[in-house]
């Protein structure tokens, strides 16, 4: 199968799981590029998909400027980790940071904001799992930091994020998510990926983050 008959795929399977769950919504399907090249996004931008992910600030500065100078609308998430001396390079470049985990980062997107006028839409990363390896705010913590950075720093906090331990049933950590956005006062979810999207559509995602199955393995 082609880049594009992967894509289309993707998306009547996420069709079908929103019928499933009786959702009358679609989610977001940001498609995770991280790794590949123009050869292959292109078919998926020429077939009109806006939506992208990547992970790295770097990486996406090599081929998301000569992307856009080509294709209009394009909105681009971060969904990896940001260090502190990224911040600038990463408001000036991305639409939506799904990432910010402590408030050290979520200071220095609030100064890069006020100085560049730009206003990035922002999602808590939340370590679901209390992985030790993987980033993310303890849930304990989330509805406490979601309102310093919305109440207190005045940012555009829109959801929460995760990633499940990969050796787990995710369905439990969806719920998790779901839960905690709706004490945070949040209303967007990001969550799902190529093995999971199915299940994240019937837990109230409202963006899965699908790389490998349209893209092909890494
Ligand atoms: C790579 C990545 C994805 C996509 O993973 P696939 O399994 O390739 O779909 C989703 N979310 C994050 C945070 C990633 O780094």
């Amino acid at each position: 199968m082609t880049v594009l008959e992967r894509y289309e795929e993707i998306r009547s399977r996420m069709a079908k799981a929103a019928r499933e769950a009786g959702r009358s919504d679609e989610a977001t399907l940001v498609a995770v590029t991280k790794t590949f090249a123009a050869p292959d996004i292109e078919p998926v931008l020429a077939a009109g998909h806006r939506v992208f992910g990547e992970n790295r600030v770097q990486e996406a500065q090599g081929k998301w400027p000569a992307l856009r100078a080509k294709h209009d609308g394009v909105e681009l998430h971060l969904i990896g980790p940001l260090q502190s001396n990224k911040a600038a390079d990463a408001v000036a470049l991305f639409d939506v940071i799904e990432t910010v985990d402590r408030e050290k980062i979520a200071r220095a997107l609030k100064a890069e904001m006020d100085r560049q006028g730009r206003r990035p839409r922002l999602y808590v990363q939340v370590n679901t799992g209390l992985e030790p390896q993987k980033a993310g705010i303890a849930p304990d913590d989330t509805a406490k930091f979601v309102s310093l950075c919305r109440d207190g720093l005045g940012l555009p906090i829109e959801g929460l994020m995760c990633i499940p331990p990969a050796d787990e049933n995710p369905g439990p950590h969806f719920a998790l998510l779901r839960k905690l956005a709706r004490e945070s006062g949040v209303t967007r979810l990001s969550m799902g990926m190529s093995g999971d999207f199915e299940t994240a559509i019937g837990f109230g995602a409202t963006g899965v983050r699908v790389g490998s199955a349209i893209f092909g393995s890494r």
